[in-house]
């Protein structure tokens, strides 16, 4: 059985380069009947913070990227690691190393000087005949891990094919600080292991932790999980995303009028590809989904084309689904809920979300049939002018009386426009300014409708 996991460190608001790391392996788990676990890496405990874990969480919940298992928390399982770490000293798999920061530095700049590569010489790995140096007095030691000193670690990753790394290029790795908390690639893998993780899909910049994690796993005696190192994501300065760089809160998204399917379809196609397909649904995507087609080059984000995606995924979405979601943006506006159940906010969202690529801007357009209007100072001037006039006063007295309905309306429109000599657009233009807010709309017989006779009336008078 399949069972992966997403593994975020809660040090910052977690960005869409960080969710797609959370896309990929939910979409595994979810395309094989596998399990999907949440685990938060929350050791650093002076960088991690509640709020960060609360983004989250809640940007997973908006996804709908339900995690079968967890959250776990790295910082409630301490004593797991440490029951671990004894296990292993007992074993002789790790060793205290006494070794100074001073002496750590002095070390380090001999190494660079000779244009070797930085790296702990082993001086307290304990080995057959050799004689460790005098124990200093006062001094706690780190734990190390005594890495195999021959061979190499290879392993097969689905996206960056083979990888080879020598041993003798890998030094003893502080598995514990001297006040004995465990270092981070050590807690990694004891949870792969308790939490029976067979996929790891990550970000690539753990690239080089992964041989020293797959060395601890066979210190354990459990062969390594199956390994996916994903690209980058680079943000439209083409800089690595990050929260440093400006990158977004992924809940910003949901709050600005991203719908979770084009998210989740425009994330799935940064770094995973399935043919031409550019718009699929989240139940596509779940029945797509493998490592066989995950890209291997940087993908960079770009704006313009996730809001273009959301376009196409408010046309598909149902009218009244549309509606439900743009009800609570107009309950935050202020609109009465009672007033938005009289059935027009159906008909509403499916006459504008065409022109919507987000469901805030859905929501503008429907406040204006809830709310006030506020027509745009240029347009009025532009659209409603004194020649046009004689000919709105005559509209509004044949809509006070025409039966209220599209076809009556355009009659109604009809009528005075062959009275005055106008042509449709000399007077729907003004008609729209004035009840809508702006001269581009849909048809404005339906539009009237919609915006219902008592509204229409008093907004013609408001010139
Ligand atoms: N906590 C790590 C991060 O946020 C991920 C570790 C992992 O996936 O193994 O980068």
């Amino acid at each position: 059985r399949v069972r992966t996991r997403f593994a975020p460190s809660p040090t910052g608001f977690i960005h869409l380069g960080n969710i797609r790391s959370a896309l990929y392996p939910w979409a595994f788990a979810r395309a094989t009947g596998g399990d999907f676990i949440l685990r938060i890496e929350d050791t650093d405990v002076e960088r991690s913070s509640q709020a960060a874990v609360d983004v989250i969480l809640e940007g997973m919940q908006w996804l709908g990227m339900q995690p079968d298992e967890g959250p776990f928390y790295q910082m409630q399982r301490m004593d797991r690691y440490k029951a671990v770490l004894a296990q292993m000293q007992e074993k002789g798999q790790v060793y205290p190393c006494y070794m100074s920061v001073a002496e750590l530095d002095a070390l380090r700049e001999r190494q660079m000087a000779a244009k070797e590569k930085p790296r702990y010489d082993g001086t307290w790995r304990p080995e057959e005949g050799k004689t460790l140096p005098p124990v200093p007095e006062g001094v706690q030691p780190v734990l190390r891990f005594r890495n195999p000193k021959d061979g190499v670690v290879a392993w097969d990753d689905k996206v960056k094919g083979r990888i080879e790394i020598r041993n003798d290029e890998l030094d003893d790795l502080v598995i514990a600080r001297p006040d004995g908390t465990p270092t981070y690639n050590f807690c990694v893998v004891v949870d792969d292991i308790d939490m029976a993780i067979t996929h790891v899909i990550r970000g690539d910049d753990h690239v080089n932790n992964t041989p020293r994690q797959i060395n601890i796993f066979r210190a354990l005696g459990v062969e390594p999980p199956v390994y996916a190192h994903l690209p980058t994501v680079l943000n439209e300065q083409g800089e690595k995303m990050s929260k440093r760089n400006g990158a977004k809160p992924v809940t910003q998204y949901r709050d600005e009028g991203y719908l979770p399917e084009a998210m989740i379809n425009y994330l799935a196609r940064l770094g995973w590809s399935h043919g031409d397909d550019e718009i699929f649904s989240r139940e596509q995507f779940l029945q797509w989904f493998n490592l066989d087609h995950l890209g291997r080059s940087a993908a960079q984000f770009d704006e313009a084309k996730l809001r273009w995606v959301n376009a196409q995924h408010i046309k598909l979405m149902a009218d009244d689904a549309l509606a439900a979601l743009v009800a609570e943006q107009l309950v935050q506006r202020g609109v009465e809920r009672a007033a938005l159940e009289d059935g027009r906010l159906t008909r509403i969202c499916g006459l504008f979300k065409d022109r919507c690529d987000t469901t805030v801007a859905l929501a503008d357009w429907a406040y204006v049939f809830y709310g006030d209007v506020q027509p745009q100072a240029a347009e009025l001037a532009q659209h409603v002018t004194p020649a046009v006039a004689p000919a709105l006063g005559a509209l509004s007295e044949a809509l006070a009386s025409c039966a209220w309905d599209k076809a009556s309306i355009s009659a109604a429109f009809k009528t005075v426009l062959a009275a005055h000599s106008l042509k449709m657009p000399q007077l729907a233009m003004p008609v729209r300014v004035l009840t809508v807010g702006t001269a581009h709309t849909p048809s404005v017989d339906a539009v009237l409708e919609l915006v219902g006779r008592e509204k229409v009336l008093s907004r013609l008078q408001n010139r």
